[in-house]
């Protein structure tokens, strides 16, 4: 079963719910094998660390959401910041720090998306978690209802964070897992 996992050429034919067959560390294995066969067509790009367009994309971390390819990116084009959720947390606002003050990055892009799985939990969450481990989260755990509004307040914490030289070019987006379409949200809606 596990070496018919890592021979397929494609995630997507990994069943749903074969969770339990992959066997231990097989998956970081395939992962490690497929380095090799990169890192041998590889050649230095002569790449400068500073991203080519100047900005900062800040996304969900789910599987779905191909960024690179939905926006037309290349290497060496953009930071990525991606958490659950793609909010805008205090560790975002380091990380946008870091990319403006030291890598020249002058505007962010905030991509949440359809059918994320921030929508269905809430911020029992960390009560059960404390419940569970004796020890409460010092995280929110940033769960949302309403997707539009949880895009409108990450702008805002972008727009008013003391941290950020460069706020003017700040926007957010809902990309659909269905359609492969972004939705721009108005900040001002
Ligand atoms: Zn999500």
């Amino acid at each position: 079963m596990t070496s018919t996992v890592i021979g397929m050429t494609t995630s997507a034919s990994v069943p749903a719910g074969s969770e339990a067959a992959i066997a231990q560390g097989a998956v970081t294995d395939r992962l490690v094998a497929a380095n090799e066969a990169y890192a041998d067509a590889f050649s230095d790009p002569g790449m400068d660390a500073r991203p080519v367009l100047q900005v900062a994309v800040v996304a969900c971390m789910d599987a779905r959401l191909d960024l690179h390819a939905a926006l037309g990116l290349k290497l060496g084009d953009c930071h990525t910041i991606r958490n659950a959720g793609g909010v805008v947390t205090d560790d975002v606002i380091r990380s946008l720090a870091i990319s403006q003050r030291a890598l020249g990055t002058r505007r962010v892009v905030l991509i949440h998306h359809t059918n994320c799985g921030m929508e269905t939990i809430t911020e029992d969450f960390r009560h059960e978690l404390e419940m569970e481990v004796g020890q409460r989260p010092a995280w929110a755990v940033e769960a949302f209802r309403d997707v539009d509004q949880d895009v409108r307040q990450s702008m805002q914490r972008v727009r008013t964070s003391p941290f950020l030289p460069h706020t003017d070019d700040v926007r957010g987006f809902v990309f659909d897992v269905k359609t492969g379409r972004l939705r721009e949200i108005d900040p001002a809606a």
